[in-house]
This record gives structure tokens, C-alpha cells and sequence, in this order.
């Protein structure tokens, strides 16, 4: 039987809406979906692993793997280098498996203009409010760097109208819910499912 090449789905929205944690909770639900883990010149966090969270990598390493072409896109976010691997997403698309890409918006813009059938989804805090004090009570970010989210946040926000689809983090199982029924939906659309229509008309030809 032929292997349907797994989504490519762009993942974005404001630091501090809860992506992580929504993504968790989509993978406990669903061992058809792989999460890219990205590169970055940023530090980690207490409690990221390298590897599992991000790869932690110096400006010059991050370099390197700009020129030697193994980031499928990369963008600069509050003073720091992002970039997705491109290898584990070919290797995991062609067993079939859905990759997400948690990426901000000039990230999301440039997957969408190399890979127009990528699926993008937006993630919209209940407002703005709600935003800001789940920045604050990330504790690890000093003053300057909360500051530094929100205004990018709001330019962000902005974005979200050129993403196929908007969610609302109101709660982490509805949002969950959503994009389960976001994927279930992009794999029946046409062109995607149509191998089973040619199936049958192959077949049909056989009989008539
Ligand atoms: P954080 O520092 O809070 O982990 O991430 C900051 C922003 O960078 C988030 O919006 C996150 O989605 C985004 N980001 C993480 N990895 C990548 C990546 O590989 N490429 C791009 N363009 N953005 C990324």
C-alpha cells in the first residue's frame, strides 16, 4: 500500500499563549504527529533540554547550518536565531507522520511561500490581558525581555489574518480538540485523498 506523505503544519502565536503545552497535550493524543525540534542561539530555560526542547547552538554553529543549508527557514526574535532542521521533517513526512513546526511569524511566512500545502495554525490568546500576566508568571524572564514579548506579541497578533486557521487557547482540550479536527479535516480534502478515487477507476477499468 503507498504511504500518504504525513501534513506539514506551521504552529504560531505570541510567546506566552501556551503553544508548549498544547502541543504536549496533542502528542499524548496522537502517535501520528512528530514535533520538529528547532534550533537556537538562545539559553535554555530552567528545565529545557538540549534535544528535546530546542538544539542550543552558538551564533557561529547556527551560521554554519544557514550556509550549509540544513534549516528549511530561520528567523531573528527578540535578539535571538531560530531555525528548523531540515532533515527530520523529510525523514518524517515520508513515513507519513503529520510534523509540526512551532515557529513564529516570519518563519510561518516563509514556509508558506516554499511549501504552499503546508496547513498554518494560529494561536490567539483569550486576550491580551490573559497574555501578559502568563508572561509575568514565567518567572525566568527578566522585565526587559516581558517587554521585549509583548510588544512582539501584538506585531505577531497582527499576522495571524494570513494563517488558514485561528484558534483560541480558552482552554488546553478544546484547543487540542481543534487541531485534531484540523488535521482530520486537511487529509480528506481532494487533492490529498484522491488516491483512492484513482484506485478505484483503475479498478473499475479492469471489469468494464
Ligand atoms: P521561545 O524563546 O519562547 O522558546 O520562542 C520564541 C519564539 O520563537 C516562539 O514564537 C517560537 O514559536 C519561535 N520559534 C521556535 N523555534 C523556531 C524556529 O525554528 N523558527 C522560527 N522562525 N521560530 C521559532
Amino acid at each position: 500500500m503507498r504511504m500518504t506523505k504525513g501534513l506539514m503544519v506551521v504552529f504560531s502565536g505570541p510567546s506566552g499563549v501556551g503553544k508548549d503545552t498544547v502541543l504536549r497535550a496533542l502528542l499524548a493524543q496522537e502517535d501520528s504527529v512528530k514535533l520538529s525540534v528547532s534550533a537556537t542561539t538562545r539559553s535554555p530555560r530552567p528545565g529545557e533540554q538540549d534535544g528535546r526542547d530546542y538544539y542550543y547552538v552558538t551564533r557561529e554553529q547556527f551560521q554554519t547550518m544557514i550556509e550549509n543549508g540544513e534549516v528549511l527557514e530561520h528567523a531573528e526574535y527578540c535578539g535571538n536565531y531560530y531555525g528548523t532542521p531540515l532533515g527530520p521533517i523529510q525523514e518524517w513526512q515520508g513515513k507519513g507522520y503529520d510534523v509540526i513546526l512551532e515557529i513564529e511569524v516570519q518563519g510561518g511566512a516563509q514556509i508558506k511561500e516554499k511549501n504552499p500545502d503546508c496547513v498554518s495554525v494560529f494561536l490567539l490568546p483569550p486576550s491580551l490581558e490573559v497574555l501578559e500576566s502568563r508572561l509575568r508568571d514565567r518567572a525566568s524572564d527578566s522585565e526587559d525581555v516581558i517587554e521585549k514579548r509583548l510588544t512582539a506579541a501584538c506585531d505577531e497578533i497582527q499576522q495571524a489574518r494570513n494563517y488558514d486557521y485561528l484558534i483560541v487557547n480558552d482552554t488546553v482540550e478544546h484547543a487540542v480538540e481543534q487541531i485534531r479536527a484540523i488535521l482530520c479535516a486537511e487529509k480528506l480534502r481532494f487533492h490529498r485523498a484522491d488516491s483512492n478515487i484513482e484506485r478505484m477507476l483503475n479498478y473499475a477499468k479492469t471489469i468494464s
